[in-house]
């Protein structure tokens, strides 16, 4: 089939390069020309696992194509995803210019019939509002072409987007239009070959269950950090407990980890966007405000242990950091709690040296103007001199460092892990002082 994608960031990139590998024929378009030049030069703008070989592989064969030209793009595909960006508004709402802009332009440009496909994560109501922007544009052209616009939201993980996109757990569609129907199930018959994991639903239901399923993910980790505090206090282990609960086939094990709080570019506006929903709907959604309230507090809590340890004074202070990314796997410093814990421990006087294995580059620009933060490029490397180690991001090469080596280059034996990794025990054994979430032994 052909596709054009428009957008081609972590969530277009991805879609465009899987649907090719199914044997598609894919345009991706993007207004960034810095972007579009990298992917035409066979390099990947995009820190993904398995995405690159991907790309280069149907790009070398024909099937991926790169471009800005947006008239050459929408010509391109019966199939037109609109994969944009959608960051929160002023007023917490999600900001849907770039999604009305993309609208536009395959109204501008499209001449046969088009399936407009909403994949960018966007409010209940949206698929209107793009089917009005086409449709002002046609007239404004003076044509008359039929489309359909259907909602598609992605549920793919950063860091593993490329295992979901190719064996999703669901597919959702939300379409009102059967030839688009029949379409969307063509496109997708090749992804849900074992089971029928293809969810048809009615346009609104589409939209909605992207925001309800990440309001649910965000829920569950403010709630399990709000019960790591409490666990502190009263002498509980939130590790245990998380296990002791997980084992509940109602409950589960996924997102019960209690952490520094989540970041990315998903769960913090989502839940903002649904919130904000609510307040337009006149419906106060006082579980999610506590979500975001929660999760707000809880960045802090790395730079709050540094203080309980040291002092509100960090003049004089080095504080090696262990991972920027949001979360392992990833480039993507959007909203991550890192941020927050540099500015808590610059603010005060202390100095950072941090380390990242992958989003260095995007944490310098994230960072840019901060004083006090050094980059280094090894874990072993920022623990040189520094006071205390901080661990912010769970990367799997942090998970067994050498203990002895570590003791030695700290000036204090003091690890403040917000991420859980170690056995208390263990760190104990290593002569290492030990404060990590929820787990009263360690602190
Ligand atoms: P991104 O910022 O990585 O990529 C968006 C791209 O769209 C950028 O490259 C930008 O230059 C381009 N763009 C903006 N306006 C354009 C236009 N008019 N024409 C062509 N290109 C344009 O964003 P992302 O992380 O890929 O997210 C895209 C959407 O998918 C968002 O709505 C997000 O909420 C949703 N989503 C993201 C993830 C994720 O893990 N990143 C997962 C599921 C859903």
């Amino acid at each position: 089939m052909k596709v054009t994608v428009i957008g081609t960031g972590y969530v277009g990139l991805v879609t465009g390069a899987c649907l090719a590998e199914m044997g598609n024929h894919v345009v991706c378009l993007d207004v960034d020309e810095r972007k579009i030049r990298v992917l035409q030069d066979g390099g990947i703008p995009i820190h993904e696992p398995g995405l690159e070989a991907i790309v280069q592989r149907n790009a070398a064969m024909g099937r991926l194509q790169f471009t800005t030209d947006v008239a050459q793009a929408v010509a391109h595909g019966t199939l037109q995803f609109i994969g944009v960006g959608t960051p929160p508004g002023e007023d917490g709402s999600a900001d849907l210019q770039h999604v009305l802009s993309a609208a536009r332009s395959i109204g501008a440009h499209m001449t046969d019939y088009k399936v407009i496909v909403d994949k960018s994560t966007v409010p209940v109501g949206t698929a209107d509002r793009v089917r009005e922007a086409v449709a002002q544009e046609l007239a404004r052209r003076g044509v008359d072409v039929a489309y359909a616009v259907v909602s598609n939201p992605e549920f793919l993980k950063e860091g593993a987007a490329v295992g979901d996109f190719m064996r999703p757990d669901r597919i959702i569609v939300g379409a009102d239009d059967e030839r688009a129907v029949l379409l969307m199930r063509a496109l997708y018959a090749s992804f849900t070959r074992n089971h029928e994991r293809l969810q048809l639903m009615d346009v609104r239901s589409a939209e909605f269950t992207k925001y309800a399923a990440n309001a649910m993910l965000a829920t569950r980790i403010s709630f399990m950090n709000e019960l790591a505090l409490l666990a502190e206090k009263v002498g509980a282990d939130i590790d245990m407990v998380r296990r002791g609960i997980g084992s509940d086939p109602r409950i589960g094990t996924h997102f019960l980890y209690a952490g520094a709080g989540y970041g990315g570019s998903c769960f913090p506006k989502d839940v903002k966007a649904l919130v904000r929903t609510g307040q337009e709907y006149g419906v106060k959604l006082r579980v999610l405000e506590a979500v975001e309230e929660a999760n707000d507090l809880q960045k802090h809590v790395l730079g709050r242990k540094v203080v309980e340890h040291f002092g509100e004074d960090l003049a004089g202070r080095t504080f090696a950091l262990w991972g920027l990314a949001f979360k392992p796997d990833t480039d993507d410093m959007r909203e991550a709690p890192s941020l927050v814990v540099v500015d808590d421990l610059v603010r005060r006087g202390a100095r950072v040296q941090a380390y990242d294995p992958v989003a260095t580059e995007q944490a310098q620009v994230a960072l840019k103007g901060v004083p006090g933060v050094s980059f280094v490029d090894s874990a072993q490397a920022a623990l040189a001199g520094a006071d205390a180690l901080v661990i912010v991001t769970e990367w799997r090469e942090f998970r067994s460092p050498d203990f002895d080596a570590m003791r030695a280059a700290l000036k204090q034996p003091l690890v403040i892990d917000g991420r859980n990794l170690f056995e208390p025990a263990l760190l104990k054994a290593h002569g290492l002082e030990y404060v990590a979430i929820g787990r009263s032994q360690a602190n």
